[in-house]
């Protein structure tokens, strides 16, 4: 056995633990990442996320590479048996307030690969794969982790200030720390079917398609490249292996596609479930992505929602490890993003009725009938839940949007590690103790700030508005609020 200080232990390398791991190596910190599995999983889950999740890509700096793989997705449409459309959910193709395309597609170990090409580069960062997590134990002030190296049979331990479980569905974590899973609802066997064309095929819709049907709903992804994904409902006590027979999948994929114009790249089956923990964190432990919630992948949101998860959490981890660990500042975590995250589920659980031509009740608040009668649908955007900030401020909770500065500087980068304010108002910054930009330095920030109908706001690393104000006094202002983050 070893001992060894970390800042930071995470448990799971998978999208999630390979986000909050660049995040956290982004503030200097010292970090050990723990996989059991000997290489990155060499199939995908996930095939989509948002403008929100790739700024957080962006952040971290791995957007250059990674758009050379995507391609932005058109969008989603529901039809019913006779192919009539029941729902359409459109993603134009056109910059938002994140300063990307509302939707891409692409390949997850293409994006696993980037995350961890990127991790190699700091020093302060060690992998270490084949490394499976069996016991962790509390302290005040730090926890102690166990591990197994399972090539090497060799046991390790190491001590860190805080623990961080993005271990997945199963999360040893989450029982580890006894923290129960709320269970939302919706459970139904799928099997998902990843095909590769082997020729240009024409007829497949380039988005994807939900084919609502109470005996065999189905969702048909249009991939990158050549990819292309099926997604079907299992009956009840239906057998797999019949299933998954080479004569009765072909049959049932011929409606789309045939034998000799594509291959299956893999088939296997997955319970579609709905759940969040009840508890994010105990003590210096805490839960982020599938560990701490499920969805079905119907809206394409579970990974998206573990990459918001790791951006609301970096940022207030770094903080207690740099100036002190503030109890209060990290109980803002579950309590800003469970709320957000139960809002996709609860979506993607309605949106699983339609498929199973089950409820009659609307997918969600944004749909709407345009003048022609078709029946449409906006993307959520769920606010971040109660937290920091005051819940009275209109602008507390909303997306500080994508600006480019002079000489093509992105303003996000001024904002990635500490919280800044920016204003319309003459001050001196080291009056604050907050770093400030003004209009003076910044011009584009005025725009802004009449967006939010504001003279000043103070912004998160993780992209929100933290809070507004129009009043002179920017010393008070700035002191409440940071006051909520440093404990001061
Ligand atoms: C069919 C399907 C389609 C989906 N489509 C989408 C989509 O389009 N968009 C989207 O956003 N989401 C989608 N999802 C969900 C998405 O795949 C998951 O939310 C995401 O992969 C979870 O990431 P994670 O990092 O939290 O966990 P994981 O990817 O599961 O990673 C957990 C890691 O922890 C490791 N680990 C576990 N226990 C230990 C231990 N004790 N010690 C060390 N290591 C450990 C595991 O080996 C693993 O590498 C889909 C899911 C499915 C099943």
């Amino acid at each position: 056995m070893s001992t060894q200080d970390f800042d930071v232990v995470i448990i799971g390398l998978g999208p999630a633990g390979g986000t909050l791991a660049n995040l956290l190596a982004m503030n200097n910190l010292s970090i050990l990442v723990l996989e059991k599995e000997a290489s990155i999983y060499n199939l995908p889950r996930a095939v989509h996320f948002d403008d929100e999740v790739m700024r957080v890509f962006n952040t971290i700096g791995i957007t250059k590479s990674l758009t050379k793989k995507l391609i932005i997705n058109k969008g989603t449409k529901f039809v019913d048996e006779k192919g009539n459309l029941l729902l359409d959910w459109p993603r134009p193709k056109v910059i938002s307030e994140n300063g990307w395309y509302p939707s891409y597609r692409f390949h997850q170990p293409d994006l696993e690969r980037s995350l961890r090409h990127k991790l190699k580069k700091f020093e302060k960062v060690i992998i270490s794969q084949n490394s499976e997590v069996y016991k962790t134990i509390s302290h005040k002030n730090y926890s102690i982790i166990q591990y197994k190296n399972l090539k090497t049979k060799q046991f390790f331990s190491v001590k860190s200030k805080y623990i961080i479980g993005c271990d997945g569905a199963n999360s040893f974590l989450r029982k580890q720390i006894k923290c129960e899973m709320e269970h939302l609802g919706f459970e139904q066997r799928w099997a998902v079917i990843d095909l590769i064309l082997k020729t240009k095929k024409i007829n497949l819709p380039d988005r994807t398609i939900q084919y609502c049907n109470s005996k065999r709903p189905a969702t048909y992804c249009r991939n990158v490249g050549k990819r292309r994904r099926w997604e079907i409902a299992l009956k009840e006590d239906e057998s797999v292996e019949k299933f998954f027979d080479s004569k009765t999948l072909w049959k049932f994929l011929s409606q789309w596609v045939s034998q000799d114009e594509a291959k299956i790249e893999r088939k296997t089956v997955y319970t579609f479930q709905s759940a969040i923990a009840k508890k994010w964190r105990r003590g210096r432990q805490f839960l982020v992505g599938d560990a701490a919630h499920l969805t079905p992948p119907f809206m394409g949101q579970g990974m998206c929602a573990g990459i918001r998860d790791a951006s609301n959490l970096a940022w207030k981890i770094s903080i207690c490890c740099k100036k002190g660990h503030n109890d209060r500042l990290l109980d803002t975590y579950q309590s800003e993003r469970s709320s957000n995250v139960r809002d996709y589920i609860n979506t993607a659980m309605k949106m699983g009725e339609l498929l199973n031509s089950i409820g009659g009740s609307k997918v969600s608040d944004t749909v709407y009938m345009e003048k022609d009668g078709s029946i449409k649908m906006n993307s959520i955007k769920p606010k971040l839940g109660k937290g920091l900030g005051d819940l009275n401020d209109k602008n507390r909770g909303k997306i500080f949007p994508y600006l480019k500065i002079n000489f093509n500087k992105e303003f996000d980068d001024l904002f990635s590690c500490y919280p800044i304010l920016i204003t319309n108002k003459k001050v001196s910054e080291n009056k604050l103790k907050i770093r400030t930009y003004s209009t003076i330095d910044i011009p584009e920030i005025e725009t802004i700030l009449k967006k939010f109908n504001s003279n000043s706001l103070i912004i998160r690393p993780d992209r929100f508005v933290l809070a507004s104000t129009d009043k002179n006094d920017l010393k008070d202002f700035s002191r409440f609020y940071l006051n909520q983050i440093f404990a001061l």
